[in-house]
């Protein structure tokens, strides 16, 4: 029996349910605050990490020219 993952749109409470396939799970409650309707979540879902992006900024200061005063 497939295990689905629902958030409660109306305290943000994540729980597992057992759903029938073809069930939509709108007649489950939040366990936490008995509200309708939660969001189903796409469990068990391969996240795969966005490449990271190449960062090179040269920061280059500006040599401040010396006044050389003799005097
Ligand atoms: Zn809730």
């Amino acid at each position: 029996m497939p295990i689905y993952e629902y958030k409660c749109a109306h305290c943000n409470h994540i729980f597992e349910e057992f759903q029938k396939s073809g069930e939509t799970g709108a007649n489950l409650k939040c366990p936490a605050c008995g509200a309708t309707a939660p969001e189903k979540m796409f469990s068990s879902f391969a996240a795969s990490g966005l490449g990271h992006t190449a960062s090179g900024s040269g920061s280059s200061s500006g040599h401040s020219c010396g006044s050389g005063g003799f005097g």
